[in-house]
């Protein structure tokens, strides 16, 4: 049997023929950047998260550019996030000029508020918490750190959509949320997408701009800002696939308390906490004999992967940041141990009872 890790192409079966026929429209209609369907998906996606706005970007991490950018951040700034999550989380802060600090994380993942607070400076401006693997983030420890220090929060909510912190949709936790629609994304567009939501309206007006360069009519440019627009192609088919995303959350749910329930014995897996849900965008298991078990999965038909096997302070590119040299002893200790199992609406039981027999026989065998 096999288990890729991902299945793109069985994701969309059920809605192909709905998918065609709205391309076909608007390839009849020349509407291909912003418009109706793009409004019509902000609508819905500030409804998922209860918020009273989003904004459609190009991708998540001009997401979480603008975002900074909207609360003022620039040079001379710091940005603490953590540094076990992608790359982007580091690098929308440098990329607007500002310099990032990283803070280590806890067992679950997520970004320690005990260590965020100990990388406070008097030039630290804001904290972007990830709701690493679609965990949420301590979000109240957060913000009363943020409340104490005068600090911006911007959830990193890219693996996010859907998730619950406190009976709260994840998206509605910080000053602005930003999320990835990228195909391996939970909610995602057959390219790339992003969006922000937020409850201030003055954030939302600036950010609208900003997303089309600067401008505040068809001729006017208020100040200099990028081209990061949301695709009516890629809005028109976020808003037929935004209708199963209930449906895919409870369904990755599902597999994820499964393997709970079958491996906690055998390897380390994430145990939530009654005030929160997770959507599990990734399925992360810790072992001391992550290699081994990875290599035996694939010999039996099973994709597994490894999110990340670099962390961002280890990066070339984070090299000359003053943060990159100190120590993140869990984040370390993580990276040789973790590994993302498949856990995806679209496995079969089968395949979930084939990935679980596996790791079982791995560990029978060592
Ligand atoms: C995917 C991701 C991003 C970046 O989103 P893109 O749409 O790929 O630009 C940022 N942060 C996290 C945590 C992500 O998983």
């Amino acid at each position: 049997m096999k288990v890729p890790y991902i299945n793109l192409g069985l994701q969309h079966q059920k809605d192909k023929q709905r998918i065609l026929t709205k391309v076909s429209e608007l390839l009849d209609s020349g509407m291909f950047i912003l418009g109706d369907e793009v409004k019509q998906f902000e609508e819905r996606f500030a409804t998922l998260c209860g918020t009273k706005y989003a904004v459609g970007v190009a991708n998540g991490t001009d997401a979480l550019v603008l975002a900074l950018q909207s609360l003022g951040i620039g040079k001379g700034d710091e940005v603490i996030t953590a540094p076990n999550s992608y790359l982007a989380s580091g690098s929308s802060i440098a990329l607007c000029g500002a310099t990032p600090v990283f803070a280590d994380v806890r067992e679950d993942y997520n970004i320690d508020p005990v260590q965020v607070r100990k990388k406070i400076t008097d030039k630290t401006k804001a904290i972007i918490p990830v709701h690493l693997t679609g965990r949420p983030a301590p979000m109240d420890e957060i913000n009363m750190i943020a409340k104490e220090f005068n600090l911006h929060v911007v959830e990193d909510a890219a693996q996010a959509v859907g998730a619950q912190y406190k009976n709260k949709a994840v998206g509605c936790l910080s000053d602005v949320a930003c999320f990835s629609l990228h195909p391996l994304k939970n909610l995602s567009a057959i390219g790339d997408a992003g969006i922000m939501t937020t409850n201030n309206k003055e954030i939302y007006e600036w950010l609208l701009k900003a997303r089309s360069h600067g401008m505040k009519s068809r001729d006017e440019c208020e100040f200099w800002s990028m081209n990061s627009r949301l695709d009516a192609v890629q809005a028109a088919i976020l808003n037929i696939k935004i209708g199963n995303i209930k449906e895919w959350t409870e369904r990755r749910r599902g597999i994820a308390a499964k393997y709970v329930q079958e491996l906690g014995h055998l390897v380390h897996v994430p145990k939530e906490q009654a005030f929160e849900k997770s959507v599990y965008h990734t399925f992360i298991i810790m072992t001391a004999h992550r290699d081994a078990l990875q290599k035996h999965l694939h010999e039996h038909g099973v994709d597994s992967k490894i999110h990340y096997p670099i962390a961002i302070h280890q990066q070339d590119a984070a090299q000359q940041l003053k943060s990159s040299h100190d120590a993140f002893p869990e984040t370390e200790k993580q990276i040789t141990q973790i590994l993302s199992l498949p856990v995806y609406p679209e496995l079969t039981d089968e395949q979930v009872n084939h990935v679980c027999a596996q790791v079982k026989s791995f560990f029978k065998s060592i």
